[in-house]
């Protein structure tokens, strides 16, 4: 049966997406015919004979419900091997972790607060050094680069003020100059954006966020373009043991059969609160790549097939940013996004609490500006909660 073979890779990359996210090459056991992967709840795997090797010996290494996330991923991004970790934070420090003492990175000036955190002291106490740039503009890109330079690091849309970064310029620039290029894919998932057709070498998620798509689950995972690349990625998360648990695994699977469903609904919800905000006497600015307007639109719309379900709001002032997380009565007010409840964020505060104001400033992160991530609730219930959260400031 096609539907058994390992990744299933050859029947399936003609398929369309919706069709994977179902039918992704381990959705039946072989064993039993059993509806979904099982869950091999096991660090160690009896040796029948020590003269052949098995396939798994030991979970750190490999473990079949594992696998099956990792070559689902890999499928789904159009890679060549897919990798699963304890957290996004974990995918993209085992990234980092295949450089070295001396290399330099060129990272995206609003990329994820924690990637910044772990570039910004973790890497510099390693001796990998990071130049912060705007990824909008190639020609900053381009004058970052110096001798010691050995990766592009790229997320777009940003967070919050969702900045679109042009992948396949970028990209085509990195190759020539021999440098490898990394993404965070974690707004868009591989539903709305393939970075690897793009020529990206390595592609990394929060799955803690769209993927899971539930709140329930902590996981990373990252896909590698090309076998070496698969090697080098391999040796660092089995060197340094920061993989995705047995059962988060299986997990995480059942949430990704949904995704094109959610993301969907998420979408038709957030383009309609999008415009809505827009026309609100008390919103100063929205940001929403689905927005005439919104810079750089053109380029996402070439490079994207959905703008997401993340909607960016100014509403003035700290004091009535606090007062609308206050009132607002169906979303969580939380970090995170990507869930099918809303969530409500409150970036100054919270996800960019530790930046300097001014820095924070600079980058449109204001004390006015909150971020909502809409879930699958009815969205004339999520406008008429925010419209009553609104009226109060
Ligand atoms: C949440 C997030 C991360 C970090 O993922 P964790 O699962 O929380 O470790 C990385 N990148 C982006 C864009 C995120 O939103």
């Amino acid at each position: 049966m096609a539907a058994n073979e390992p990744n299933g890779k050859n029947e399936q990359t003609e398929r369309q997406f919706a069709t994977k996210l179902i039918h992704f090459g381990s959705e039946i056991d072989p064993r039993t015919g059993a509806s979904s992967v099982p869950i091999y709840q096991a660090s160690t795997f009896h040796q029948f004979s020590l003269d052949e090797q098995q396939e798994y010996d030991y979970t750190r290494s490999g473990n079949p419900t594992r696998q099956a996330l990792e070559d689902y991923i890999a499928l789904l991004e159009g890679g060549d091997r897919g990798f699963a970790f304890a957290s996004g934070m974990a995918a993209i420090s085992a990234a980092f972790m295949m450089l070295s003492a001396g290399d330099h990175v060129i990272c995206t000036e609003d990329v994820y607060g924690g990637t910044y955190r772990l570039l910004s002291t973790i890497m510099t106490r390693m001796n990998v050094e990071t130049t912060f740039v705007d990824m909008t503009d190639l020609e900053q890109v381009k004058a970052a680069l110096k001798p010691n330079t050995k990766v592009v690091f790229m997320e777009t849309p940003s967070n919050p003020t969702l900045k679109i970064t042009n992948i396949a310029e970028i990209t085509a620039w990195a190759k020539q100059q021999g440098l490898l290029t990394m993404l965070d894919n974690t707004f868009m998932t591989p539903y709305h954006q393939r970075p690897i057709e793009l020529g990206v070498d390595l592609v990394l998620h929060s799955a803690t966020k769209f993927l899971g798509g539930h709140s329930d689950v902590t996981a990373g995972l990252a896909v590698t373009a090309n076998e070496s690349l698969g090697q080098q990625m391999k040796q660092v998360q089995n060197g340094m043991g920061t993989i995705l648990g047995v059962y988060d695994s299986w997990l995480l699977m059942r949430g990704m059969k949904t995704l094109q469903a959610r993301m969907e609904a998420h979408e038709q919800s957030a383009r309609r609160l999008a415009e809505w905000l827009s026309a609100h006497p008390n919103v100063e600015k929205v940001y929403y790549p689905g927005l005439t307007g919104h810079p750089g639109r053109e380029i996402h719309e070439k490079q994207s097939k959905g703008y997401g379900a993340v909607v960016s709001f100014d509403i003035g002032s700290g004091e009535r940013a606090k007062q609308v997380l206050h009132q607002v009565q169906i979303p969580l007010v939380a970090v995170s996004l990507g869930a099918v409840e809303s969530i409500l964020s409150y970036p100054a505060m919270m996800s960019h609490a530790a930046m300097p104001r001014e820095v924070r400033l600079e980058r449109g992160i204001t004390d006015g500006l909150v971020r909502y991530s809409v879930g699958l609730e009815n969205i004339e219930d999520i406008i008429a909660d925010l419209d009553q959260a609104l009226r109060g400031v």
